[in-house]
């Protein structure tokens, strides 16, 4: 039965994890859904092999990772993981799935660094000023250098790194992540089972010395990206771990600092606070602004629309894609107002009129059918006949085009 889906904007987080190929980006994404798939099923006797064989259903299917939005819930917060393309040669579909994303994780390789696609899809999100966290991958592996990595960070992106965590141990010994915020250390020992928690342990005696520097530095990058934590930083004051979180998410969604996690998604390690930290520091759809269209016929005029269920409807659609078992699938990012199943709705940019067929939600492990929903939420929509990737579909009476027929706009090379 199809249902409305009318979510507190305020805990939703539409992300993208952007990488270049092979850093992990598949299996981060994958131990995402495993441990929101997890937390999607309290209250239900769970065991790991059973969400284990899900997953491996739909990865069959094929559903897990292509799909072109993913739903997953993690502590009460809706996460709609959007689906950004590696390749660079798909310019127009990376800056397109950018817009319709309100944050995004990078995933490094820890051996590797930052390398050239990460760079080129990095500059296309400061066109669009997209909140970013970093997590460096692959600590595992032999030559993994967190700290190298994060010095690429400065050199090769041009961003203000900001280190939340250190790594304890390195290759095969390691063991878990100091918690910069905390002044904690989250371990996982030995071999990692999917599921596994992290213990929480005191800061290891070796490491107390370079825990104490980095926190320094981490204070220092905040309290020049945020003025609240300046003041009581050059007054010596401390500060609470709320009173730190809350900083974070200013200076990260004012697009002045990239908070910096650690781990291996291969061995389990680090996915749990990751999560975390994309629901304490990553936007929701009401903390950004609104989006600015243009008036039909008239590129000059602008329309802002707000991410409002009281806004006329408008609506982009970012990706066409193919389900083996519904068909023809339009993903549509809902900006203003409500997409209602069964309405009639106006394609701006051709001018035809467009039924709004069933609108899914789409999840890893099953697809949700609703009857409607609301400003800020990714949904896929059956029945779209003369719709196309960067068409707008709007409120008949209200009309507004949300993508100008120019993009995307050229990638200025930074030397
Ligand atoms: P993608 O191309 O970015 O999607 O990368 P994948 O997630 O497919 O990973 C590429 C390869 O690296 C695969 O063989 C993974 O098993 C492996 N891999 C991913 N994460 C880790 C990790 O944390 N440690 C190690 N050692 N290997 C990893």
């Amino acid at each position: 039965m199809a249902v409305n889906i009318t979510t507190d904007l305020r805990v939703v987080r539409n992300i993208g994890i952007m990488a270049h190929i092979d850093a992990g980006k598949t299996t981060t994404t994958e131990r995402i859904l495993f441990y929101t798939g997890i937390t999607y099923k309290i209250g239900e006797v769970h065991d790991g092999g059973a969400t284990m064989d899900w997953m491996e259903q739909e990865q069959e299917r094929g559903i897990t990772i292509t799909s072109a939005a993913t739903t997953c819930w993690w502590k009460d917060h809706q996460i709609n993981i959007i689906d950004t393309p590696g390749h660079v040669d798909f310019t127009a579909e990376v800056e397109r799935s950018l817009r319709v994303l309100d944050g995004a994780v990078a995933v490094f390789d820890g051996v590797a660094g930052v390398e050239p696609q990460t760079m080129t899809v990095w500059r296309q999100a400061n066109k669009y000023s997209v909140p970013r966290m970093c997590f460096v991958n692959k600590l595992d592996r032999t030559g993994a250098d967190f700290f190298r990595c994060v010095d690429m960070m400065v050199e090769r992106l041009n961003s203000t790194p900001l280190v939340l965590q250190l790594p304890i141990g390195a290759e095969s010994d390691f063991l878990g992540v100091v918690d910069l915020v905390g002044m904690r250390a989250l371990t996982w020992r030995g071999e990692t089972t999917m599921g596994e928690d992290y213990e929480i342990e005191e800061i290891p005696a070796e490491l107390a010395e370079q825990a104490a520097e980095y926190r320094e530095k981490f204070l220092e990058t905040l309290s020049e990206a945020d003025d609240e934590i300046m003041v009581k930083y050059l007054d010596g004051e401390d500060f609470t771990v709320e009173e730190l979180e809350a900083a974070i998410r200013r200076a990260t969604l004012a697009d002045k600092v990239n908070p910096v996690l650690c781990g291996t998604a291969f061995k389990n390690k680090g996915v749990q606070p990751l999560l975390d930290a994309v629901v304490k520091y990553l936007p929701s759809p009401i903390d950004v602004e609104g989006i600015t269209g243009h008036a039909v016929n008239d590129e000059d005029k602008p329309v802002v629309r707000k991410p409002s269920d009281d806004e006329p409807f408008s609506g982009l659609a970012y990706k066409i894609a193919a389900d083996p078992h519904l068909g023809k699938l339009t993903y549509v990012r809902v900006y203003s107002g409500k997409l209602e199943a069964g309405a009639t709705v106006t394609n701006s940019v051709n001018g035809r009129k467009e039924r709004i067929g069933k609108v899914y939600q789409m999840h890893a492990n099953k697809r949700e059918e609703i009857a409607s929903v609301g400003a800020g939420q990714i949904v896929a929509v059956m029945g779209l006949k003369d719709t196309k990737t960067g068409h707008t579909l709007c409120d008949p009476q209200n009309q507004v085009v949300l993508e100008s027929m120019t993009f995307p706009a050229p990638v200025i090379e930074v030397a």
